[in-house]
């Protein structure tokens, strides 16, 4: 049995009714999309195959993996469709927004929800690295919410197609600011799970101080501080910030990968485990 059908749009349409447009990523619209059977209500994936030329079987084989993945931090697939010029994957809905808007709307996060949503996004992270998934597209657009509530359980979403097609454009700047990128994928060095710690550094670091660890308006300036690894914990921002978060931050944007903290270290740090005072306000 083939994994991913061949199918025409019109099987698409007769099974979903298709509604607003919930986001667009650099690859794909994602639009909401009602069963017309069951009612439930599904994010449709709409990616272009223009993207993809020359990697039909890579995409087949990541569909594949795709939809085995199942995790209660992990954004599931449903089902996928294979037409001549999309490719659609129906994908569980989730409604509470990305965990780049929170920022943007709360500036930064009590060291408790950074501590609760760090450790929700690395237990996701892990299960795909034991399922040999490497996600390479960590960033706050990536990360969704479950619902709108304050508390709510972040989602990983984006992951494994998100590499074939970014190899296409390999680090164009077209393809967003390299915030998130690890020295390594830098450096050319071929990369493996571990350029998902460095990802989650940055992420933990901007929910506790709502700026980026590195940051310069030239792409280059950039490049040569990511490869570097400098980065402070400004005292303006970070002085009422405890040391066991800023031990935890500096474990994971650590240049050598082979040194870096991997998710299990991650998740037994105790700013992660809660056996470290963690303020519940900010202070
Ligand atoms: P791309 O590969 O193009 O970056 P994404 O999978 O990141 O595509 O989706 C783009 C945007 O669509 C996300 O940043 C998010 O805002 C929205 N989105 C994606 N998946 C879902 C989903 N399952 N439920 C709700 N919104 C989603
Ligand atoms: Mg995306």
């Amino acid at each position: 049995k083939r994994i991913t059908t061949r199918h025409a749009k019109s099987d698409v349409e007769r099974a979903y009714k298709f509604g607003q447009e919930l986001g667009t990523g650099n690859f794909a619209v994602v639009r909401l999309a009602e069963h017309r059977g069951t009612k439930q209500k599904y994010a449709c994936k709409i990616i272009n195959k223009a993207l993809c030329a020359g990697k039909e079987d890579m995409i087949e084989t990541e569909i594949s993996v795709l939809k085995k993945v199942k995790h209660k931090y992990i954004v599931g697939m449903h089902e996928c469709f294979d037409t001549p010029d999309k490719l659609y994957l129906v994908l569980d809905y989730v409604s509470g927004g990305e965990l780049f808007d929170r920022i943007v709307d709360e500036g930064n996060f009590t060291e408790a929800d950074a501590s609760r949503i760090t450790k929700q996004m690395t237990e996701a992270i892990q299960y795909l690295h034991e399922q040999g998934i490497v996600h390479r597209d960590l960033k706050p657009e990536n990360l969704l919410f479950r619902d709108r509530s304050p508390n709510s359980d972040i989602l990983v979403t984006d992951f494994g197609l998100a590499k074939l097609l970014n190899d296409n454009v390999v680090l164009k700047t077209a393809c967003g600011t390299p915030n998130y990128v690890s020295p390594e994928i830098l450096m050319q060095r071929g990369y493996g799970k571990q350029v998902d710690v460095w990802s989650l550094g940055v992420i933990l670091f901007i929910l506790l101080c709502g700026y980026p660890p590195f940051y310069d308006e030239s792409d280059a300036v950039l490049f040569e501080l990511i490869m570097k690894g400098r980065f402070d914990f400004d005292e303006r921002y970070w002085k009422d910030i405890s040391k066991e978060a800023k031990h935890l931050i500096s474990n994971m944007l650590v240049v050598d990968p082979i040194k870096r903290y991997d998710t299990c270290q991650v998740l037994q740090h105790p700013w992660i485990t809660g056996k470290a005072h963690i303020p519940t306000v900010n202070l």
